[in-house]
């Protein structure tokens, strides 16, 4: 029998979780891996690549217009490369428990029998400004045992990254969850790898992986589409087949060290702001 690794991908909002995660799962998909993407951001957009543009009505708008009684096909859409895709959905800003909806998908996915035995891979994509409640609920419930940060040299994703692993470590200590590392999404911040090298190293983690800035992952998102599937022969798709290679051969799981706001300063200054 595989072994099903569940996976949930934190970061800063607009950091590219959702671009990140859908490459990858493309690149995934290349290597024969049967991949489930959950979307656990109230913004919906978490498979939009994978779906090419199709709407996936989201578990939570499912439920309240067909009720209870649905069916797996209801809220989980085939995309690209046969992956499998769900959108948990959330109420409008402001008003009731964002995470409402990944606790009610993650039990309604269960429910429906969606965890199959031909599953290689579960990617949560969770918005991680916020590992409160509901957002921690991949983890808090132990389904995902692993995650990784998408973040970049900009202070505040270093910021947001230093914060979900302080929620990391709460949960580690209970349950099995553990970081696999960070992921790179370079915003071209000078010295940005060996910042975020130093940053990672600090958690007590690595730099699984440096993607690099390429408007070709806009041109391809226009398209609605992965830069794999838009432009297989690009560059950029190679980054994205390179960081799945990286992640399928990770093996170093840790419970994270969480910096001080003056240490992740102080690594700001000499790495990032060096000369
Ligand atoms: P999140 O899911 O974290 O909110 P998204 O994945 O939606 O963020 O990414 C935000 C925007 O950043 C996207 O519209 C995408 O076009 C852009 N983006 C993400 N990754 C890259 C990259 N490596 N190069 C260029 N643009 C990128
Ligand atoms: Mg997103």
């Amino acid at each position: 029998m595989k072994e099903l690794r569940q996976i949930a991908i934190y970061g800063k909002g607009g950091i590219g979780k959702s671009t990140t995660t859908q490459n990858l799962t493309a690149g995934l998909t290349e290597l024969g891996k049967q991949v489930m993407v959950v979307g656990c951001d109230p913004k919906a957009d978490s498979t939009r690549l994978l779906l090419g543009g199709l709407a996936q009505k989201t578990v939570l708008d499912t439920i309240r217009d067909e009720g209870e009684d649905i069916d797996l096909d209801d809220i989980m859409k085939t995309g690209y490369g046969n992956t499998l895709c769900v959108e948990s959905g959330g109420p409008e800003p402001g008003v009731g428990c964002a995470g409402r909806g990944i606790i009610t998908s993650i039990n309604m996915l269960e429910d429906l029998g969606a965890y199959d035995d031909d599953l290689d891979f579960v990617f949560y994509d969770v918005l991680g400004d916020v590992v409160c409640g509901g957002f921690a609920m991949p983890i808090r419930e132990g389904k995902a045992k692993e995650i990784y940060i998408v973040a970049s040299g900009e202070m505040m994703a270093l910021y947001a990254a230093n914060n979900i692993s302080k929620g990391i470590q709460r949960y580690a200590k209970r349950g099995g969850v553990r970081l696999g590392g960070i992921i790179c999404n370079s915003r071209n911040v000078d010295h940005e790898q060996e910042l975020l090298e130093a940053f990672a190293k600090e958690l007590g983690t690595k730099l699984l992986y440096f993607v690099p800035r390429d408007n070709i992952v806009q041109r391809a998102e226009i398209k609605r589409k992965t830069v794999i599937e838009y432009d297989p022969e690009s560059n950029q798709a190679q980054e994205y087949r390179n960081l799945a290679q990286a992640l399928l051969e990770n093996k170093d799981f840790v419970i994270p060290s969480p910096m001080t706001q003056e240490r992740l300063e102080e690594i700001l200054l000499q790495y990032g702001m060096g000369e």
